[in-house]
């Protein structure tokens, strides 16, 4: 029954929100959207119990294309930073900001950022460049993100002091562009710096939301200090570069773990 637990918890998570979203919103597409997402992830997590190497980037293609291409493209939600300013400013509580409370801001109090590992479309991409394991020391470039997340909120704020007309319209262009540029942002940096995640340490906006709320998670990998030889392999294979053997919260770069589990995976004495 222990593999089931953790699936059938987040599961349970998802389909709370998605019946509560349903009912209060009288809008048939939040049981759809949320149940989905949560049977992605419940699915992902089961995988992972069953030892499926690619069981994370089995969740990671299914919510981020459906993020992508249906919510993004399809429905021309703009699921970016730039949208949810925008529906914040309408004063709509519509499928953007739904997302970014559930995902980005609550959430993370519960499964930290799960999100950045399992379902976010542009580290979907980015985790299948060469540099899984960061090659290079960490650069001390996280102000980067400040200035990216006040230039998204200028923007946005400024097509509302000029009335600009077809907002909607602008929105998903600044989707379409902003993910072009996104992309390439992150493949030149994760080549340059040579660590695939380098986009998510240095540039992401989302992240100002994130760490915060995530450094008060209930879900966070655990150091079993009784069984640990401090090999150092879980430092080694760390994607976000967190001292996982330390278990305060304060413990070097601890709002950066993306609950990946690959220390958990490498550990050799199963202390994680
Ligand atoms: S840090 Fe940003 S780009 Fe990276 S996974 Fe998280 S939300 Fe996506
Ligand atoms: S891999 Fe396991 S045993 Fe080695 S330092 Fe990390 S927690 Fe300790
Ligand atoms: S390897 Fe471990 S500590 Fe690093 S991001 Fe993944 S789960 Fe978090």
């Amino acid at each position: 029954m222990k593999k089931y637990k953790l699936p059938i918890i987040m599961l349970t998570v998802f389909e709370t929100v998605a019946v509560i979203l349903w009912l209060i919103l009288d809008n048939i597409f939040y049981l759809f959207n949320f149940s989905y997402i949560g049977l992605a992830i419940a699915l992902g997590i089961f995988l992972f119990g069953q030892q499926y190497r690619y069981a994370r980037r089995v969740t990671q293609l299914l919510v981020g294309m459906y993020m992508l291409v249906y919510l993004g493209i399809i429905r021309n939600e703009n699921m970016q930073i730039e949208g949810f300013w925008y529906y914040l400013f309408t004063g709509v509580f519509e499928a953007t900001t739904i997302h970014y409370a559930v995902a980005k801001i609550f959430g993370p109090l519960i499964f930290g950022r799960g999100w950045c590992g399992y379902a976010c479309w542009t580290a979907m991409v980015l985790d299948f460049l060469p540099y899984k394991i960061p090659q290079k020391p960490r650069k001390k470039w996280d102000w980067i993100r400040y200035i990216v997340f006040v230039f998204s909120l200028i923007l946005v704020a400024t097509l509302f002091l000029l009335q600009a007309k077809d907002k909607e319209k602008i929105m998903f262009w600044l989707f379409i562009i902003g993910n072009i540029l996104y992309y390439a942002v992150g493949i030149v940096l994760a080549f340059v710096l040579k660590d695939n995640r380098a986009f998510c340490k240095y540039i992401c906006p989302i992240t100002v939301f994130l760490k915060p709320m995530s450094y008060f998670s209930l879900l966070r990998v655990k150091c079993d200090k009784e069984k640990c030889v401090s090999c150092g392999k879980c430092k080694k294979v760390c994607p976000m570069e967190v001292d996982v053997t330390d278990n305060s919260r304060k413990r070097k770069n601890a709002t950066e773990c993306i609950l990946c589990f690959e220390c958990v995976k490498n550990c050799p004495r199963k202390a994680l």
